[in-house]
């Protein structure tokens, strides 16, 4: 069985809507670029939303949620695709284990989402649902759902749940990294230091 190219990373990075994903990505690669580590980040809704941006009424990326399962389904699939040819030595995919639809939470990365992204480190950002509460609602540049305290200790528990089960179907490890209010840059740090080479 192949292990893969020796040194290469395929770096999944998930958490629930609004808990610093993205954030703490941009200072990843801002650290990666100042010590000049070639690497290539990609964002999974974006990629769903080259083919998404075609469809009547989608008006941004916080529609697709919205659309029917099978249509997110089909998207999915064509993100999945389309990043499993990446070829660079380090990629970092920034994603969900979950999406809150209509029907209730949907995997993000069912097995052949996860065999398509061959993650070598599964990274799970976390926060209090305090501070995630808040960054959902001062986040105007996002149209994320509304929620409460109980629903986010649910969706930070079915988060951590799926953290496993997809480290154990893919053989990874899986880290838990906090991304407290102000300390993006240290949780950047963090993930650097564990899952990198070097
Ligand atoms: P989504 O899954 O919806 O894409 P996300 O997990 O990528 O969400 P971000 O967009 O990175 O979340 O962050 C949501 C909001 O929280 C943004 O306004 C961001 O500036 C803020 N934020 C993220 N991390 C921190 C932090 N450590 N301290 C303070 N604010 C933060
Ligand atoms: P994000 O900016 O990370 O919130 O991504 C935008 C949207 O893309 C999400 O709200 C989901 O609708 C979709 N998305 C991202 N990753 C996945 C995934 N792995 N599976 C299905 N949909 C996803
Ligand atoms: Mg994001």
């Amino acid at each position: 069985m192949s292990t893969g190219n020796a040194g290469s990373r395929r770096v999944v990075i998930v958490g629930i809507p609004g808990v610093g994903k993205s954030t703490v990505v941009n200072r990843v690669v801002e650290k990666l670029r100042s010590k000049s580590v070639l690497h290539k980040v990609v964002n999974y809704g974006s990629v769903m939303m080259e083919q998404a941006s075609r469809l009547p009424d989608l008006k941004s990326r916080d529609d697709m949620r919205r659309l029917s399962v099978d249509a997110q389904r089909k998207l999915q699939i064509y993100a999945a695709n389309e990043i499993s040819r990446l070829r660079d030595q380090i990629v970092i995919v920034d994603t969900h284990l979950f999406i809150s639809t209509a029907e209730g939470f949907w995997p993000g990365m069912p097995l052949d989402v996860l065999q398509a992204l061959k993650p070598t480190n599964l990274v799970l950002i976390v926060a209090s649902p305090e501070e995630i509460l808040k960054r959902r609602q001062n986040d105007v540049s996002r149209a994320r759902d509304k929620a409460t305290r109980e629903v986010l200790e649910m969706e930070l528990s079915a988060a951590n749940t799926l953290l496993f089960a997809s480290s154990m179907v893919c053989g990874c490890p899986a880290l838990v990294i906090s991304n407290p209010e102000g300390s993006a840059d240290i949780a950047a740090e963090k993930i650097i230091n564990a899952v990198l080479p070097g």
